[in-house]
């Protein structure tokens, strides 16, 4: 199927814009657009994809901030779908860092001719549904507009960038930055007095690089965290021929567990052994690279309980082991949420940079920022004095990227009022009134190209079953919709995940409905689920 081009009458009843329509519109480049864009255009459709940014990569394209890498490991996440790919990618490293996930991001692009289908520098801010045609059509920040039949929002769980208001920012005489758009060109750090404010995933892995290079660092604290050693390492010839030879078995692997990774429970309780071969357990997996530690441990350990806080409580002795003031110490011990309720930060040296003399950390929960100043920040307490301020401070998970855009559906209704008090979809994927838009990025979690794969092969399967039915629209049912949303809030308040004042819950921005905003199920039951609709005719969606 070819795109075309139509006459579209504008205001200006003498302009006439063209606007090109498609089969199926893809906003974002990242790993889930770009296969996306693959596999649909391989079904024989004609595709656009959008892309705010100038390059492919989604998050390895804008996260380009000093020790930014994997918490998967490298050979389990990239894509499983063309066996050359497998063979002819080198990963370099167990857990490889944003310029070589960003470099195979491009090489999949150019390998595969993706990137003719991709508009660049083209953010979307408007997606209208025209009911007469059954088309979406978007509009762009510079006007540019386009009209597909199927509109799949790929735009990410952790794309929208999130600075809290802090008063007097524009005051600020030094750079600063959010880690999610750190400069192409770099930020200069060296000798500088640096502050940090967040101590995430991202901010763990900000601080630990950036310290060996600043003048001074003053590191801002909100939540403490349980930060795990990750252990990466090169992947030498002997590994790297393993890992080739064993892609199917790795993958299938990966498909078993809960969160797609290559790691998987121990089936035993952690209280049913003794307290000697408990430690002896947890000794040893702290000494094994990445998740393992965290996904291989005892099921229980996973779980709220008694098991969950003995492992806690060994993760906070190992850091008090490392930091040598023990005032200090404790400020790096989480005390206010469970293991394992918020994912697990990596690390490469992180509590060590509080041994540094030119490291002072501030907690910001005893002494909350007041403002930024001129010359730095103020919290109740002091004012401290910065060259570069550097917003580690997340996202606006899943549902930011999606209000960005203004999407109308059915009888005009906006998708930001419907989503105000949480996600309303069905599998994440699909929500009524808003035919023929494929949600994708509120369904995917885990290992995330794991899970993304078999997500836009079913949604890729989904447009080909309405096109080859004769129907012009799919939607999810009302039924469907609010059976899975109370299912999401039902299942969800049962699992670790909503126990953390985390961005799993929307729990990070002011105001934000509190909502598990991804599925509490694990992948598999996800993937059986979608198989299960898709045989039943795709059942909870409206065919017309
Ligand atoms: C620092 C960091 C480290 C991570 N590490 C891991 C890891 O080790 N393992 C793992 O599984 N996951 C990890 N993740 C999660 C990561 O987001 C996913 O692995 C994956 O990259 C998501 O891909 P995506 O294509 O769905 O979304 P993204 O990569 O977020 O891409 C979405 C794209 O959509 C574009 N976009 C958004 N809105 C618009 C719009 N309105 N118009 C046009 N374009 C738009 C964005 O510019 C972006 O390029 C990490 C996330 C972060 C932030």
């Amino acid at each position: 199927m070819r795109s075309s081009r139509q006459q579209m009458p504008t205001a200006n009843a003498e302009q006439v814009e063209e606007i090109e329509q498609f089969d199926a519109i893809i906003i974002g480049a990242g790993v889930t657009g770009l296969y996306a864009l693959y596999r649909l255009r391989e079904l024989g459709l004609s595709v656009q994809a959008f892309e705010d940014g100038g390059g492919v990569g989604g998050t390895w394209y804008w996260n380009r901030y000093p020790g930014c890498r994997f918490d998967s490991e490298s050979y389990t996440y990239g894509y499983s779908f063309s066996e050359e790919l497998l063979q002819e990618w080198d990963w370099k490293e167990l857990y490889s860092g944003q310029p070589e996930n960003e470099r195979y991001l491009n090489y999949v692009a150019d390998k595969f001719d993706l990137r003719r289908h991709i508009r660049f520098n083209s953010r979307v801010v408007s997606a209208v549904f025209n009911e007469d045609e059954n088309l979406w059509q978007v509009e762009l920040e510079d006007g540019h507009r386009a009209r597909g039949q199927f509109l799949i929002t790929a735009i990410g769980i952790l794309s929208a960038g999130y600075i809290p208001n802090f008063e007097g920012l524009d005051s600020f005489k030094g750079d600063w930055c959010h880690t999610g758009r750190w400069p192409a060109e770099g930020m200069e750090l060296a000798g500088k007095r640096a502050g940090v404010i967040g101590t995430g995933a991202t901010g763990v892995q900000l601080i630990t690089e950036i310290a060996k290079e600043v003048g001074h660092l003053t590191v801002f604290q909100r939540t403490a965290n349980y930060c795990a050693p990750l252990r990466n390492r090169p992947i030498d010839p002997e590994t790297q021929r393993k890992i080739k030879a064993n892609y199917p078995e790795i993958f299938k692997k990966c498909n078993e567990t809960a969160g797609s990774f290559v790691h998987d429970f121990d089936r035993r309780s952690a209280m049913s052994v003794s307290p000697e071969e408990r430690l002896e357990q947890y000794e040893r997996l702290w000494t094994e690279p990445g998740f393992k530690k965290w996904l291989s441990n005892f099921y229980d350990v996973m779980m709220p309980g008694e098991a969950n806080e003995d492992y806690a409580e060994f993760v906070r002795n190992k850091i008090r082991e490392r930091v040598k003031d023990p005032v200090v110490a404790e400020k790096l011990v989480p005390k206010d949420h469970m293991f394992g309720s918020k994912r697990l930060p990596c690390e490469s040296g992180y509590y060590e940079v509080y041994n540094q003399d030119n490291v002072l950390l501030v907690d910001v929960r005893e002494a909350p920022i007041e403002c930024i100043t001129p010359n730095g920040l103020k919290t109740t307490d002091a004012e401290y004095e910065l060259d570069v301020i550097i917003f580690a401070t997340g996202y606006d998970a899943v549902t930011g990227s999606l209000n960005k855009i203004d999407i109308h559906g059915v009888g005009g209704q906006t998708l930001k009022d419907k989503f105000a008090k949480g996600p309303r979809t069905y599998m994440g994927i699909s929500s009524a009134g808003f035919p023929n838009l494929f949600t994708i990025n509120a369904a995917s979690v885990g290992n995330f190209v794991r899970a993304c794969e078999p997500l836009v092969d079913w949604v890729s399967e989904a447009v080909c079953y309405v096109r080859d039915h004769g129907y012009t629209r799919i939607s999810a049912t009302p039924e469907a919709e609010a059976e899975w949303t109370a299912h999401v809030s039902e299942a969800g308040a049962k699992i670790l995940r909503t126990q953390a004042n985390s961005w799993f819950v929307g729990a990070n921005i002011p105001g934000k409905a509190r909502v598990l905003l991804t599925s509490p199920d694990t992948a598999p039951v996800m993937r059986a689920k979608r198989a299960e609709v898709a045989a039943n005719g795709y059942e909870g969606f409206l065919l017309q």
